[in-house]
C-alpha cells in the first residue's frame, strides 16, 4: 500500500476485542484520537471512535476502505476521558468498542451533530386565540395545540412537549398553524435559575476534613470518608466541591441510583447556582446529549450522576466524591461490567486530583486500602445536632407467635409511636402479598415457568409474578394440579405487611414505597413529600428506601426479618446485612429525640446481629477482613467469573469445561487459580441455563496477562458460539 497514506485504527460499536482498520477520507488529515468518525461496515454504516493513527495496516490496500467521513472536528472523547477508557477496556478485559459507546450520549452514538440542537418552542399569537372559536370541529388537533400553547403563556412548548399530548398530526397541525399566522416560534426559555441556600456553618470534624481535602486539589489524594448516618457527609462534599469550582474547575459527585431524590438535586443546585447538570438514567435522550455537552464545554461546573456519569466528558475535572461507596448499583451487571467506584478512583489517579469514597458503612475494599495506607481515613463520629445514633434491640422470633411477619414487640412499639404522633418505618425484604403460593391439598406450589423460582401473589392485580425475570400470569382460583381451592400464602410481602398493620391501626395513614410504587417517579415524590410533611404515620418499605433519606420525624425503624442474607450463598452476604441494616438505622431519630431500631431475628445471636446492636462497624469489619485474608478471598485476592448460558441445558457446562483445559496451556496458570465449573446458584432464569467458573489470583499483573491470553483462546473455540458468555472482572454477586 502506498505509505504516506495514514491508516486509522477505530473501535467499532461490536462485540470484538480488537480495533478496525480503515483509510482516510482522500486528502483529509487524520483526525485527532477520540474523535467519532462515520464508517462502512459490511452493508450498513456505523459510528466509531479514532482509537490509533498508524503507517501500516495488515490487511493488503485492496482490502482497506476510506472512511465515509469525519463527524467531529474536535475529538468527542476528550484526552483524558479517551486514555481512562482505554484503560477500562483493558482492565475489565471487555471490546473496546462497546467500552468508548458507554461513554457517548445515545444521540452521539448515531451520525448527529456534537453539539445539541435545541428544539424551538411555539407560543400563540393573539390572532390564533381570536381564531380558536372559529376552528371547526374537523381541525380538532389544530385547536388543542392552540390551547395548550394558550396554557403554556409566553415560554410556550417544544414541538415534541405537544406530541405528548396530541395523539397524532401534531406536526402538520404545528406547520399549517405558523403558516396561518397564529403561532410562532420563540427561544426556549433558559435553564431555571435556582435561589442560593442558606449557608451552613461546618462543625468541627466536618471542617477538619474539608480542609484536609482542600489542602490536596491539584494532586491524587484518595479519601475514606467514614461518617455515620446523619453525621452530614453530604455537607462536606458540598463544602469541597465549592471551593474546588471557586478555583475555576469541575466537580463530579457520584450518588446510588436510587438516592438522587429531587431533595438532594435541590440541595446541590442551591449551592451551586447556574452550574449544575446532572445525569441519570431517567433523562431523555436529549436531555442526556445537553448534560453531556454542558459537561464537555465546562458550561456545568457539577455533574451530580449516577453510575455511567463516571464517564462524564469533564475539561476542567479538579475533584470526584463517589457517596454511598459501598452501594452494589455503582457496579454494572451486565455488559460492560465495570464498577464506577473503582473507576472513579483510577480518573483520579489519572488526572492527578483527589477523591472522596464517602460511607456510613464502607465496603471492605475501601477499608483495606485504609487500612493499608493507600487511602486517607478521615470520620465523622457524631450524628449533627448531637442527636443519639439510636437505640437497637433484637427480636427473638423463635418461641413466640408472629401474626402477618409482626411480633407483639414490634406492634407494641408501632403503638407507643403513633400514640406519641411518631413517625415509624417498617422494612419488608420483598414486594408484593406473599412470596410462596401452595395447595394444601397436594402440595403444589408455584413456580416460574423460566426460572428455578417461586411467583409471588401481588393481590392487588390478582397476579403472580416472578421477581427474576418479570413473567406474569393470573392468579388461580384452585390448584392447577388437583383443583382443590385451599391454597394458601405464606411469606409475607410489603402490601400483606400493609394491609395488617392498617387493620391493627384503623387510625393510622400507612403508605407503602417499593419498586411495584416507584415505577412511576411521580408517586415516589408524592410519598416521600407526604412523609416529610407528616402526613404518613407508618411507612412500609422495602431496602430500597433505606438509603440517603432524611425523613425528621422517624423516631422508629422495625426490620421484619434479616435472615435472609445471614445464610446467603454468597461469601459477602453477612457484609451486605450489615450494611443494611446500618442504613436502615440510620433513618431513625436523625434530630432532636433518640430513635429505636427493632430486627427481628430467628439468630439472634449471630455476630453480625450482635455487632449492629454495638454499633461496632469497625469490629465487624476487621474480624471479616481477618477472614479473608486468610482464605485468599477480595480484597487480597482478584476474583474474575467466567459466566455462561444458553436454553439449552448441557451447553453452558461443556463450553466451561474446554475453558477449563484451555487454561492449562497458559503460559500464567502457575499464579493463577482455576476452579472447576459449576451451575450457577439459580441454574435457569428467564429460560436459559447457566453456570460459571471462578478464576483466583494473588498476582494482579498475572491475573490480567492471564485473561488476556486465555479470552483470546476462549474467542477461536467452537463452544464458545454457542453460548452467550461473559467475564466479569472483580463480580460482586457470586452467581
Ligand atoms: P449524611 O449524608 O452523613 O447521612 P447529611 O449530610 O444528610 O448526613 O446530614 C444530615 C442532616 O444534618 C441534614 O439535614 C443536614 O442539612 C444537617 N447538617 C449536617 N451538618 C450540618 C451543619 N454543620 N449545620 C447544620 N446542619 C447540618
Ligand atoms: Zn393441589
Ligand atoms: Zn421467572
Amino acid at each position: 500500500m502506498a505509505s504516506e497514506e495514514k491508516i486509522l485504527r477505530i473501535a467499532l460499536p461490536v462485540k470484538l476485542r480488537r480495533l478496525f482498520d480503515y483509510k482516510v477520507e482522500e486528502g483529509r488529515a487524520a483526525p485527532p484520537l477520540g474523535s467519532r468518525v462515520l464508517v462502512p461496515l459490511q452493508k450498513r454504516f456505523v459510528v466509531g471512535i479514532v482509537c490509533d493513527v498508524s503507517d501500516t495496516s495488515s490487511l493488503p490496500d485492496s482490502k482497506l476502505r476510506p472512511i465515509k467521513k469525519t463527524l467531529d472536528s474536535e475529538a468527542a472523547l476528550p484526552p483524558a476521558l479517551f486514555d481512562l477508557l482505554n484503560w477500562a477496556s483493558r482492565y475489565y478485559h471487555h471490546p473496546i468498542g462497546e467500552v468508548m459507546q458507554a461513554a457517548l450520549p445515545t444521540k452521539l452514538r448515531q451520525d448527529c451533530a456534537i453539539e445539541p440542537v435545541v428544539p424551538k418552542h411555539y407560543r400563540v399569537r393573539k390572532e390564533g386565540l381570536s381564531a380558536l372559536s372559529q376552528i371547526s370541529a374537523r381541525s380538532h388537533v389544530q385547536k388543542r395545540v392552540i390551547e395548550l400553547l394558550a396554557n403554556a403563556g409566553a415560554e410556550g412548548l417544544s414541538a415534541r412537549d405537544i406530541a405528548e399530548h396530541v395523539s397524532s398530526g401534531a406536526s402538520t397541525a404545528l406547520g399549517r398553524l405558523v403558516k396561518l399566522e397564529w403561532i410562532e416560534t420563540c427561544d426556549p426559555p433558559a435553564l431555571p435559575n435556582v435561589e442560593a441556600g442558606s449557608s451552613i456553618e461546618l462543625n468541627c470534624e466536618q471542617l477538619e476534613s474539608s480542609l484536609t481535602i482542600a489542602r490536596s486539589i491539584g494532586s491524587y489524594a484518595p479519601y475514606l470518608l467514614e461518617g455515620v448516618t446523619g453525621s452530614g457527609k453530604t455537607e462536606v462534599y458540598l463544602d469541597c466541591v465549592k471551593k474546588v469550582v471557586a478555583e475555576g474547575k469541575q466537580a463530579l459527585v457520584l450518588v446510588p441510583e436510587i438516592s438522587l431524590t429531587p431533595q438532594l438535586i435541590k440541595r446541590f443546585s442551591a449551592n451551586i447556582p447556574g452550574g449544575l447538570a446532572v445525569f441519570h438514567s431517567g433523562l431523555t435522550a436529549f436531555q442526556r446529549h445537553q448534560s453531556w455537552w454542558r459537561c464537555r464545554q465546562g458550561a456545568a461546573s457539577v455533574i451530580l450522576g449516577t453510575r455511567s456519569a463516571i464517564f462524564a466528558p469533564f475539561c476542567r475535572l479538579g475533584l470526584i466524591v463517589v457517596d454511598e461507596e459501598h452501594d452494589l448499583s455503582y457496579k454494572q451487571k451486565e455488559g460492560f461490567r465495570y464498577s464506577a467506584r473503582d473507576v472513579a478512583v483510577k480518573r483520579a489517579q489519572m488526572s492527578k486530583i483527589p477523591i472522596v469514597l464517602g460511607s456510613a458503612t464502607p465496603s471492605l475494599e475501601s477499608l483495606a486500602n485504609a487500612g493499608a495506607g493507600r487511602y486517607q481515613h478521615l470520620r465523622l463520629s457524631t450524628r449533627h445536632g448531637g442527636s443519639q445514633m439510636p437505640r437497637v434491640a433484637v427480636v427473638d422470633v423463635n418461641h413466640q407467635s408472629i401474626n402477618e411477619g409482626l411480633s407483639a414487640a414490634v406492634v407494641e412499639a408501632l403503638k407507643d409511636c403513633l400514640a406519641k404522633r411518631e413517625q415509624s418505618i417498617v422494612f419488608v425484604n420483598r414486594r408484593g402479598f406473599a412470596p410462596v403460593v401452595s395447595c394444601a391439598a397436594c402440595g403444589w406450589q408455584a413456580m416460574c415457568q423460566r426460572c428455578d423460582a417461586r411467583l409471588t401473589l401481588h393481590r392487588r392485580s390478582q397476579r403472580l409474578i416472578c421477581h427474576h425475570c418479570g413473567s406474569q400470569s393470573r392468579s388461580p382460583e384452585a390448584c392447577p394440579e388437583c383443583a382443590s381451592s385451599d391454597l394458601f400464602f405464606s411469606g409475607d410481602g410489603t402490601q400483606r405487611v400493609q394491609e395488617a398493620l392498617a387493620q391493627i391501626f384503623p387510625a393510622a395513614r400507612v403508605a407503602r414505597l417499593d419498586s411495584d410504587i416507584t415505577a412511576s417517579p411521580h408517586r415516589l415524590t408524592e410519598i416521600l413529600t407526604a412523609v416529610n410533611e407528616r402526613q404518613i404515620d407508618i411507612l412500609v418499605g422495602t431496602q430500597m428506601l433505606s438509603k440517603g433519606h432524611d425523613f425528621e420525624g422517624v423516631t422508629l425503624v422495625c426490620v421484619l426479618s434479616a435472615d435472609q442474607s445471614l445464610y446467603s450463598v454468597d461469601f459477602r452476604g453477612p457484609e451486605r446485612l450489615f450494611q443494611q441494616l446500618i442504613q436502615v438505622s440510620g433513618r431513625a431519630g436523625r434530630r432532636k429525640r433518640r430513635g429505636d431500631v427493632l430486627i427481628q431475628t430467628a439468630h439472634p445471636n449471630s455476630e453480625v446481629l450482635s455487632r449492629v446492636v454495638q454499633h461496632d462497624f469497625d469490629g465487624f469489619a476487621k474480624t471479616i477482613l481477618t477472614e479473608r485474608q486468610q482464605a485468599g478471598y477480595p480484597p487480597f485476592a482478584r476474583f474474575a467469573l467466567l459466566r455462561a448460558e444458553s436454553p439449552k441445558p448441557q451447553a453452558p457446562i461443556s463450553f466451561l469445561r474446554r475453558a477449563l483445559s484451555a487454561s492449562r496451556t497458559v503460559a500464567e496458570i502457575e499464579s493463577v487459580e482455576v476452579f472447576d465449573p459449576i451451575p450457577s446458584p439459580m441454574e435457569r432464569r428467564a429460560g436459559r441455563f447457566r453456570a460459571q467458573l471462578l478464576i483466583q489470583s494473588v498476582n494482579e499483573k498475572a491475573f490480567h496477562l492471564f485473561l488476556d491470553e486465555w479470552i483470546a483462546i476462549l474467542e477461536s473455540l467452537p463452544e464458545s458460539s454457542r453460548v452467550r458468555w461473559s467475564v466479569d472482572i472483580d463480580p460482586q454477586d457470586m452467581y
